[in-house]
């Protein structure tokens, strides 16, 4: 079995910030892992300015944000990067075996810093009813779909939660040509940054709608409608407050979930509520030299944050190997 100083898994800002300082404290014989084709992780597919203020003191886009990471990874010429690796077990011992195109591979690490980032909430998970028809997409594959494989998801958007990424994305639909009809949002107040209800709504003319919730998607093969319903501060419906939107469809964005299965897998402690790892310290798990770091740790608001405090976790890693 291949043996490593260090393994990182996920080529993401926090893979790539923990792995460039484990390097940069003295850890050679480190190997990190990614399953796409490219290094980067969700900040290639998210092409809006905004990254980047606190680290470089300018405003990036997301490629352009992982761009200055890969070069230096590149740089040390000895971080060895394996992408298209999927990791697909942990044992205990830190036995990582992970999926290549036609190969099984197994590694065993003496410190492992897992940077596996986060998967997003769907449909099921807040029980909208109604049917099952076409057109509802979770909005970060919406994202992916229209930056990546430059396909439009619909026409007549309404979007589910307010949070950053429903935001970003109700913008990036209304300079494709889409309409977006309105944004719905349970809540009171709206759960993204102040910059982005004004740059990406207001300045659109979308409409919002708190204390409001999708009670209803309607449509037989493709999405025709939305129920939505005035609810109060418990979530119950308002009597007289439903109203109907035509549109074809639906994104929802309603929060992310840390990917954490693995490190359950072997043996670490979770938190069920959060899925983020039970932890005495920031990037610490209940394992000793397995870190979990960026939005696996927790779900950040910034991409800065998540580089901040995944440096870190390279030099927690760095300092176990360190004392043996
Ligand atoms: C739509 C959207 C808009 C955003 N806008 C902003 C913004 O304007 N400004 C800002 O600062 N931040 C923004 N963010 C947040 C920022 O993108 C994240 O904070 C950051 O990308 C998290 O980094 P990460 O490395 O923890 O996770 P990710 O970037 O998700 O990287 C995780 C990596 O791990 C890999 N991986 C997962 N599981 C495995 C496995 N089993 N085997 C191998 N590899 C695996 C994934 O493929 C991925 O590459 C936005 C995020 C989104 C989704």
């Amino acid at each position: 079995m291949d043996e490593r100083a260090l393994v990182v898994v996920g080529g993401g800002p926090a893979g790539m910030a923990a792995a460039l300082s484990a390097w940069e404290r003295g850890v050679r014989d480190i190997l990190l892992l990614e399953r796409d084709r490219h290094l980067g992780g969700i900040l290639n597919q998210c092409v809006h300015p905004g990254f980047g203020l606190v680290q470089f003191k300018e405003t990036l886009t997301g490629p352009e944000y992982a761009d200055r990471f890969v070069q230096r990874v590149r740089a040390t010429r000895e971080i060895e990067v394996n992408t298209g690796s999927f990791v697909a077990e942990l044992k205990p011992g830190k036995v990582l075996t992970y999926f290549k195109p036609g190969e099984v591979r197994s590694v065993r690490a003496g410190a492992l810093v897992m940077a596996t980032g986060c998967r997003e909430r769907t449909r099921e998970m807040i029980q909208i009813p109604g049917s099952r028809p076409a057109g509802v997409f979770s909005a970060g594959f919406a994202q992916r779909m229209m930056n990546i494989e430059g396909l439009l998801p619909g026409r007549r958007v309404v979007v589910i939660g307010s949070g950053d990424i429903g935001l970003i994305m109700a913008r990036r639909l209304s300079l494709e040509g889409a309409t977006v009809s309105a944004v719905v949002e349970i809540q009171r107040q709206p759960t993204g940054l102040k910059r982005n209800i004004v740059q990406c709504l207001d300045d659109f003319g979308i409409s919002l709608y708190l204390g409001h919730r999708v009670a209803w998607i309607h449509g037989k093969d493709r999405v025709e409608a939305v129920d939505v319903a005035a609810v109060d501060e418990l979530g119950c419906e308002v009597a007289g407050g439903r109203f109907s939107i035509p549109c074809d469809t639906v994104l929802v964005s309603v929060g992310l979930i840390p990917e954490n299965e693995l490190i359950e897998m072997a043996g670490a402690e979770i938190n069920r509520r959060t899925n983020t790892p039970v932890s005495s310290d920031l990037n610490y798990t209940s394992i000793p030299g397995l870190f979990v770091c960026g939005n696996a740790y927790r779900v950040y608001d910034i991409v800065d944050s998540v580089t901040r405090d995944s440096v870190i976790a390279g030099r927690q890693a760095a300092e176990y190997l360190a004392a043996g």
